[in-house]
């Protein structure tokens, strides 16, 4: 099965990249071609981000409301509704994703992240008048796009993770270049396709897949007023470093190590079924993992059982088989990645429970056995450095106090679990863990309430009324009254 697309998406119309080179998506299941798109260039970024300019200050959408915006949305919703098991298969044949994370979280998730920023538009008012404090006069406070938006979307979830961005923006009436990262240039128009089946004014979304020198001009683009971009922390600090010289304003969802606190009355058959989602969704490659296991040390040998237990049950294989719990990593760099943390885990003094091997019964394919460390010290690479894989550790702590600390401990703050019978005694540890999200006996990303990172796992939020504001920009109109 092959895939082609062989135009970018500019200004409302299908155009020829002004480069014939093309970026090959290979399937990490077979390790055969999967289809191809048009590698976009700086050339295709200038025309993007005039197109944006052009439908954001003299369009039709420009003189749209709020009311009109979030109808615009709501098609744009039904259009990607339509073709949402196609989105998930792309998304799968591309990355590996299973398919029955694939249809939830990037066929249907958008449209309904699409659907509560509607409603959030028609509830949030353009102009708000304010009794002024401290003088006289009242003050009409305007809530105004904030411009072009640059979004730059990694490969991990690419349509739920540009849709986090796409949705708030045009909520509060922005326009957009989105760069899609090149192992997923190709689920990435299916947006495109929507918007013109949903008639959204020209220019508003523009898309230009490419490379991360393709990004970084588009991040450093004079005619871009804010840049959206969630992907590694290394690319995060050159991107935050240029919008700091640039003095433009930057929103960074980065990476993680993010801990499960296992307490001592947890019913360890609640926190297997937990951590399959918590620690290993998208075969490990989800940036909000639990993947730091912190078990207490009078039940350690039975939290590593179990989780050894859990992550050997989960079947690997053909992401799109409905049965298939864990697939490929996306590359074969990504494999090599993870299998050279595998190596350093052993050298490390760790003992594998379970895993650390390419499965024997595929062939090929990109695959790797979830695995789970014991014994690992809570200093070691293994222990503290983000793998984007299916590689869990678990350590030992001796007191709640030094359950938190270690949870602390860490470069990242992003994500993180919290497992016990008692929900109060979860709430009270919740409250004193470092992070931006954390869990209590599951987790799961909430479209209505704020998502992002502390320290090295970024700035800013995404979703919830708090994703929106990175979208406004504040006008104070003084008036005597
Ligand atoms: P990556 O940083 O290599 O690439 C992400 C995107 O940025 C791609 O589109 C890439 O082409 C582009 N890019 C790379 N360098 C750039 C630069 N200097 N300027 C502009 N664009 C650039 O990350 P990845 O490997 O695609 O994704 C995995 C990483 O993303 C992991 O570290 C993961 O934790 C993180 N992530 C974070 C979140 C979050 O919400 N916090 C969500 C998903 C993934």
């Amino acid at each position: 099965m092959s895939h082609t697309r062989d135009a970018l998406f500019i200004d409302g119309q299908w155009v020829a990249a002004a480069s014939p080179s093309t970026i090959t998506v290979v399937s990490p299941t077979t390790e055969e071609p999967f289809g191809t798109a048009p590698h976009g260039t700086p050339a295709d970024i200038d025309a993007a981000v005039s197109a944006a300019r052009t439908a954001l200050t003299d369009s039709s959408w420009a003189a749209y409301g709020p009311d009109e915006r979030a109808d615009a949305m709501l098609a744009l919703a039904a259009a990607l509704e339509a073709r949402a098991n196609a989105t998930a298969a792309l998304v799968t044949g591309e990355i590996g994703m299973p398919m029955t994370i694939a249809r939830a979280a990037e066929g249907h998730g958008p449209a309904a992240t699409l659907r509560y920023y509607a409603d959030l538009a028609r509830r949030t008012p353009v102009e708000e008048h304010r009794t002024a404090i401290g003088g006289p006069g009242v003050t009409v406070v305007r809530r105004e796009p904030i411009g072009v938006v640059a979004a730059i979307i990694p490969w991990n979830f690419p349509q739920s993770l540009m849709m986090f961005k796409v949705a708030p923006a045009l909520a509060a009436g922005c326009t957009l270049v989105i760069k899609p990262a090149p192992e997923t240039a190709l689920d990435a128009f299916q947006l495109a396709d929507a918007a013109s089946e949903a008639g959204l004014p020209a220019g508003v979304i523009n898309i230009v897949p490419g490379g991360r020198e393709t990004g970084a001009y588009l991040v450093g683009h004079p005619g871009v007023d804010k840049v959206a971009f969630t992907g590694s922390t290394a690319a995060g600090r050159e991107i935050g470093a240029v919008c700091g010289r640039l003095l433009r304003p930057v929103t960074l969802e980065l990476g993680g190590k993010s801990a499960a606190i296992v307490l001592d009355d947890a019913d360890l058959t609640v926190v297997a079924r937990g951590l399959s989602w918590a620690s290993l969704l998208n075969n490990g490659q989800t940036c909000h993992l639990s993947t730091r296991i912190l078990a207490p040390r009078s039940r350690y040998a039975e939290v590593v059982d179990a989780v050894a237990d859990l992550a050997a049950s989960m079947p690997v294989g053909d992401p799109a088989d409905p049965a298939t719990r864990v697939g490929p990593l996306v590359s074969a760099r990504q494999r090599e990645r993870v299998e050279d943390y595998i190596a350093l885990g052993r050298t490390e003094g760790g003992r594998v429970a379970t895993g650390g091997r390419r499965p024997d019964h595929l062939d090929r394919g990109w695959f790797v056995e979830p695995t789970v460390f014991a014994d690992v010290d809570p200093g070691s690479r293994l222990a503290r450095e983000e793998i984007f894989g299916p590689v869990l550790v678990v350590l030992p702590y001796d007191t709640v106090d030094d359950a938190v600390r270690l949870a602390n401990d860490s470069e990242y703050g992003l994500g993180g679990t919290i497992w016990t019978r008692d929900h109060e005694r979860g709430m009270d540890l919740a409250r004193r863990i470092h992070t931006g999200s954390v869990g209590v006996n599951f987790y799961n990303l909430d479209l209505g309430s704020p998502f992002g990172g502390v320290k090295a796992s970024g700035l800013g939020r995404e979703l919830g009324p708090e994703g929106m504001t990175a979208y406004i920009s504040y006008k104070s109109i003084y008036t005597r009254g």
